[in-house]
């Protein structure tokens, strides 16, 4: 895999853009076969990437997306801040129109300038777990990383590898 990047997400729109075509047809493909190793290439790519690229010089999700909030999450953060989950809620939480709980304000009112979480051992279960290159059946989540592309360089590049690197999926 070649050396990540940093990417601004209008850079990373504009590139996926340019591929949509290209790598929905390739999804399509890989949907259909299913192929047994994906997991593995998958997570091999993730931990490549992770390994020489640090969320720290990126923070794209953190500043554009921010996480779906659980109710627990809700009462961990509020823990974490001192504060009553019903404060919480108020000052933080709003409702978009998928019906679940977001935070009120993009960048996430926890990015600290320099990159940091400030509520990093309590983040949003939704943190974590993002950008998902490392979770198992990655054939589910396909289309939903072909969006994430448009915002995170690790998967941007994950996807590049699956398409034209030397992983003979298809
Ligand atoms: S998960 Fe992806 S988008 Fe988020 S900070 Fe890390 S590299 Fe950037
Ligand atoms: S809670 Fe932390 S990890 Fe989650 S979006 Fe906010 S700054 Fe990023």
């Amino acid at each position: 895999m070649r050396k990540i990047k940093y990417k601004s997400p209008d850079e990373l729109k504009l590139h996926t853009d340019k591929n949509r075509q290209e790598t929905a047809a390739f999804l399509k493909k890989l949907k259909k076969k299913k192929p047994k190793t994906l997991d593995d290439v998958v997570h091999t790519l993730h931990y490549e990437a992770f390994d020489s690229f640090s969320c720290l010089d990126c923070a794209n999700c953190c500043k554009t997306i921010g996480p779906r909030l659980t109710d627990k999450d809700i009462e961990r953060l509020a823990r974490h801040l001192k504060m009553k989950p019903s404060a919480f809620h108020e000052q933080y939480v709003q409702v978009d129109e998928d019906n679940d709980f977001v935070f009120k304000e993009h960048p996430c009112p926890f990015l600290m300038p320099d990159n940091y979480c400030m509520v990093y051992e309590s983040r949003p279960r939704a943190c974590r777990e993002y950008p998902h290159t490392d979770r198992k059946r990655f054939v589910q989540i396909l289309n939903l990383s072909h969006k994430n592309c448009e915002t995170c360089p690790v998967v941007y590049e994950v996807f590049d590898e699956l398409k034209n690197g030397n992983q003979n999926l298809l």
